[in-house]
């Protein structure tokens, strides 16, 4: 973009500098990945100048005819995807679909049951300064600290005992398998209604590959960037619940918590979901998948912790507890090795959350840029060097080589380039 290099050189640069960044490391992040070039081009459509309050063939504007077919294709997509009769794509991103769904299911002061943000939650799913937990009365559930598995029969005794209104299924850091049946079944014994935010696993949802909580949950919500690899946006879906409570989750997304929707972002979700559709992307899935599990057990093979034993997932925590270093210098000195990862809370965890005694790494972004097992082996290696010198106090040298090792790796697969 040389216009804007001219116009704006400062900014254009901060954009090279990312496209270089997004080349040249190595993306842990479990929730990131990278859209398609498809997706991109999309997002910078004409599509974006229109105003389309509404939704299709209901809108508060005019000229609204040719959003319309994109929203539409949107809404279709994402119910075939998912095997869902309702889908609304509005949301502009995951913390938007929860606000709606909170808004259209629950009076503020009302109890909400969500999991533990220290054992793997969502900061939409009552954090204090979150609007979750200032209109909410949250009531946590969590992990067995033996077992770092979802404690079921405590999430039915505080239930029974607390009665929310909602239970939230659903985590940003959890490895495992969720047991959406007994989750819906604790539901119903205490009257609440059930809801999913799968965002994190949206992506294995569609291609079969992590349990559906689609048959269980009165209402599912998600991203669709992370996993499902579309634009940054939101999503929410719910099957057989009829159109009353359809026609309030509608409203609660616009006129609820939302104006405008932005229509070259549902546009891209149309793509993403058509790519979603295609047989290549259950192939991906499976692959994060078992990049994820050998990941782990590599880790595992060098002596570290590996929360709850493995993954099931895209993810894994690592528990650096029973180390002389923290979460953040962990983070810090993988950075230095051009491994991005984040320091995460672990269960037991007695450092504060902006320090942690954990890492949270995922293989959504490595798998699509081409690693297979060989290459995240081999990245777990490097990853465990790095700590392995961090705890000697001397990570420096170490992470020089293996930053060099790093390019060459990305070099061999690249992103866009
Ligand atoms: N829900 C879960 C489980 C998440 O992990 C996230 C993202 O981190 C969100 C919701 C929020 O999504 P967004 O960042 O798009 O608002």
């Amino acid at each position: 973009s040389s216009r804007l290099a001219d116009f704006d050189p400062e900014l254009a640069a901060a954009i090279r500098a990312e496209e270089c960044r997004q080349e040249d490391h190595v993306e842990l992040i479990a929730s990131e990945n990278y859209a398609s070039p498809r997706v991109r081009a999309v997002q910078d459509s004409v599509f974006t100048n229109k105003y389309a309050e509404g939704y299709p063939g209901r809108r508060y504007y005019s000229g609204c005819g040719n959003v319309d077919v994109a929203e539409r294709l949107a809404i279709e997509r994402a119910r075939q995807l998912f095997g869902c009769d309702y889908a609304n794509v509005q949301p502009h991103a995951g913390a938007q679909a929860n606000a709606a769904v909170f808004l259209a299911l629950a009076d503020p002061g009302d109890t909400v049951m969500g999991m533990n943000l220290a054992q793997g939650g969502h900061l939409t799913h009552g954090n204090p300064s979150n609007f979750s937990g200032r209109h909410y009365r949250i009531v946590p559930y969590g992990l067995d600290p033996e077992t770092g598995l979802v404690d079921y029969d405590a999430m039915e005794r505080i239930a029974l005992e607390t009665r929310p209104r909602l239970l939230i299924g659903g985590f940003s850091a959890y490895s495992r398998h969720k047991d959406w049946a007994r989750m819906r079944a604790i539901a119903d014994r205490v009257g609440a209604l059930f809801w999913v935010d799968m965002a994190h696993v949206a992506g294995l949802v569609a291609a079969g590959e992590y349990p559906d909580p689609l048959p269980h949950a009165h209402v599912v919500t998600s991203t669709t960037h992370k996993t499902l690899r579309g634009p940054r946006g939101g999503l929410i879906l719910a099957s057989g619940q009829g159109a009353d409570f359809y026609r309030k989750l509608d409203s609660a997304v616009f006129p609820g918590v939302q104006g405008g929707p932005l229509m070259h972002v549902i546009a891209a979700k149309a793509v993403a979901f058509k790519e979603a559709l295609r047989p290549e992307f259950r192939a991906y899935q499976r692959q994060v998948l078992a990049n994820a599990r050998a990941m782990a057990a590599a880790i595992q093979r060098r002596g570290y912790r590996v929360v709850s034993g493995g993954t099931d997932n895209h993810l894994m925590l690592i528990d650096l507890r029973d180390r002389p270093y923290t979460g953040t210098q962990a983070d810090a000195a993988l950075d230095d090795a051009g491994i991005t990862t984040n320091k995460n809370s672990v269960p037991g965890d007695t450092r504060p959350p902006w320090v942690t005694s954990g890492l949270r790494i995922g293989t959504p972004a490595v798998t699509t840029r081409g690693f297979g097992v060989a290459e995240c082996t081999q990245l777990a290696g490097w990853l465990c060097d790095v700590l392995d010198a961090l705890g000697e106090g001397a990570h420096a040298q170490v992470a020089a080589r293996i930053r060099g090792q790093v390019v060459a790796l990305c070099r061999a697969h690249p992103v866009y380039r």
